[in-house]
Formats: C-alpha cells, sequence, structure tokens
C-alpha cells in the first residue's frame, strides 16, 4: 500500500499569512439540503506554488505549469543547521541533477508554522541561480517565501521562474527525514494567476 506523508498546511481563519497578504476567510452556509462554503484565500496562502506571473508581468501564469513537475521523484535535503540563508555552498555537495526535484528541509519546519516569524530561513539569489543552472524540475522551501523578506534581490524568484520552474513554498516538512520520495501536489487551475494552493505529499 502507498504511504502518503502529507505535507502541507492546514488552511483555516487562523493560517499565518505573509505580512500584508490577505488572511483566510471562511464562511459556512446552509441550504435547504446541504452545506457550502465561501472561501476567500489569497493565491500565496498556506502551501502553494509561485507561477512566474509571480515576478513577470507578462510571465506565464499557474495553469500553463507543466502538470509533470509536480509529481515524480524528489529528494528532501538536510538543510537544518542552516541558520539565516540557504547557499549554494550549502547546496554544492549533494551533486543535484536537471530534472530533479528539490525540497529544502530547514529549521523553519522544526519550529512550525503557528505564527509569523520574520527570521525564517530563505535562499540566496546566488543559491537560485545555481539550482536554475543545474535545470532543476521544481524546488521547494518549508517557508512561506522563498526570498528574505524586504531584500532587495528578487533573484531567488526570477533566477528559477524565468527558467519556468516552480517555486513551491510552505512545505511542512517537520515529520519527513531527508531522503529520497516520490513528490506530489497539483496547483488548483487558476487561469493566468500568479500563485496557487496545491495539496502536497509525499509517497515513501
Ligand atoms: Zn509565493
Amino acid at each position: 500500500m502507498v504511504h502518503f506523508i502529507d505535507i502541507s498546511l492546514p488552511l483555516h481563519g487562523k493560517t499565518v499569512v505573509y505580512p500584508g497578504n490577505p488572511r483566510v476567510k471562511i464562511r459556512t452556509l446552509r441550504g435547504k439540503t446541504s452545506w457550502h462554503s465561501e472561501i476567500m484565500l489569497g493565491s500565496h496562502t498556506g502551501t502553494h506554488v509561485d507561477a512566474p506571473r509571480h515576478a513577470f508581468r507578462d510571465g506565464g501564469g499557474v495553469d500553463r505549469l507543466p502538470l509533470q513537475a509536480f509529481y515524480g521523484p524528489c529528494r528532501v535535503l538536510d538543510l537544518t543547521r542552516v541558520a539565516g540563508a540557504v547557499t549554494a555552498g550549502d547546496l554544492a555537495g549533494y551533486r543535484i541533477r536537471a530534472g530533479e526535484r528539490i525540497l529544502m528541509k530547514t529549521r523553519n519546519s522544526r519550529r512550525g508554522f503557528s505564527r509569523w516569524r520574520d527570521d525564517y530561513v530563505w535562499l540566496t539569489g546566488e543559491a537560485a541561480a545555481w539550482l536554475a543552472q543545474r535545470r532543476v524540475s521544481l524546488v521547494g522551501i518549508d517557508s512561506l517565501s522563498v526570498k528574505q523578506r524586504g531584500s532587495p534581490d528578487n533573484r531567488p524568484h526570477t533566477a528559477l521562474l524565468s527558467r519556468g520552474i516552480p517555486i513551491v513554498e510552505g512545505l511542512d516538512l517537520s515529520k519527513v527525514r531527508p531522503g529520497r520520495y516520490v513528490f506530489i501536489g497539483l496547483p488548483l487551475k487558476l487561469m493566468g494567476l500568479d500563485g496557487a494552493p496545491l495539496r502536497a505529499a509525499l509517497l515513501g
């Protein structure tokens, strides 16, 4: 039997959002014979993917990202010793190859996601460019942004998104041991949008 490890953040009214992003609002309504809900959700809420449109005005929307990037073998890298930023030097020992899906487990996962912390671990612009050069097929991280908050260096987004490499943010890797898995997580088909939530899991 296939064993799924859920690596998605829960979505509810108290879900922590990136500063300035809309809060999650859910209102459940009663019909005559059923219930249905109205959901207000930012496109970068919880576990989600960034599409090229997030960094480029004319970039492709989330519906244009190839679905094959979101299903297949992946590696979870142990970057839990890194404080501050993940650099190309931190990644250099991993022999990363073209086509790989790379998920970065940092101390963000250990600290949890119940409140916002400004000092999360992010990816440097230089490390993002290094990953883009290696032509990975997907990059994931356990923070709500791959980029340092407030930094003028947007290469963590642009280096990857300019090559059409999806960035999955808001992964909860706290229950995952570094190693090889199969990743699955398909984004919602929100036409032309800059990002979309997804339900992500590892098959181990
Ligand atoms: Zn995002």
